[in-house]
């Protein structure tokens, strides 16, 4: 990339990420809670390989993508730019079964693990991967709670929950149960959302109190989401800029 052009894009990424880490801070002391609570992953999603690399040359330690496809040539590319970085990758989005494979090469961590059939895929997945040699550790996972009943946003029902959450946790050499994530509902109040799923990880920890992770909050409402306990908010448009009307 053109130097000038790739100078600019550092400065405009490590101005936002300066921004968005005084919203955490602020958050988190508004909250009484220390900072070092809330882990910010950064969501490069329809973003180039190029950002990543420059977020990882700013510190950037854990970064999120929510389509298979794209996000394993991604992952390739940022290794080829930045061999030495030390970057956890998080799968974010919906997953299909038949992608766990991908998944299982590239990935520290998935969010969106939503039933028992996709932890079965994974499972699977993940034995494949280090029997290959193309993991050295097992899969970290967070189990998404359904807030709206919408289906089509992904998300486990909220009575399936703890039906899952021991299918992985019976599953410890291979996926580590971190905690509970969700997508606040669109286009209402995202408090009453991340107050339930509060409560949702408060019942989750009685039986699996390794479970402490709550990712909740985004670009628009991460605020909030701290405020209700929150310890990993994924931030895409707030770093990166806009994604444009086509892009999810
Ligand atoms: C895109 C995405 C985000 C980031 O959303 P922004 O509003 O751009 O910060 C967070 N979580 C998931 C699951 C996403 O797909």
């Amino acid at each position: 990339m053109d130097g000038a052009v790739n100078n600019q894009r550092y400065e405009e990424l490590a101005a936002s990420l300066r921004e968005v880490t005084e919203r955490v801070a602020s958050a988190c002391r508004q909250a009484g809670r220390s900072p070092d609570e809330v882990r910010l992953i950064a969501v490069t999603k329809t973003f180039p390989a190029s950002d990543a690399a420059l977020l990882a040359d700013l510190g950037v330690r854990e970064l999120g993508e929510n389509r298979v496809q794209e996000a394993a040539g991604k992952v390739d590319e940022v290794a080829r730019l930045r061999p030495e970085a030390d970057v956890r990758w998080h799968m974010l989005g919906q997953l299909q079964r038949n992608k766990a494979r991908s998944v299982a090469r590239w990935a520290a961590e998935v969010q969106s693990v939503d039933s028992l059939r996709l932890a079965g895929a994974l499972t699977k997945a993940v034995r494949a991967a280090l029997d290959a040699g193309e993991r050295d550790r097992p899969l970290d996972v967070l189990v998404q709670a359904s807030l709206d009943d919408d289906p089509s946003r992904g998300g486990c029902p909220v009575d399936d929950l703890s039906e899952l959450a021991d299918a992985i946790a019976r599953q410890s050499d291979l996926l580590h149960l971190r905690g509970v994530m969700a997508v606040a509902p669109l286009g209402v109040d995202p408090e009453p959302a991340f107050e339930r799923l509060a409560s949702i990880s408060e019942m989750l920890r009685k039986d699996h109190p390794e479970a402490t992770e709550i990712s909740a909050g985004m670009s628009g409402d991460l605020d909030k989401a701290i405020a209700y306990g929150s310890t990993c908010v994924r931030v895409g448009t707030a770093l990166l800029g806009g994604r444009g009307l086509a892009s999810p």
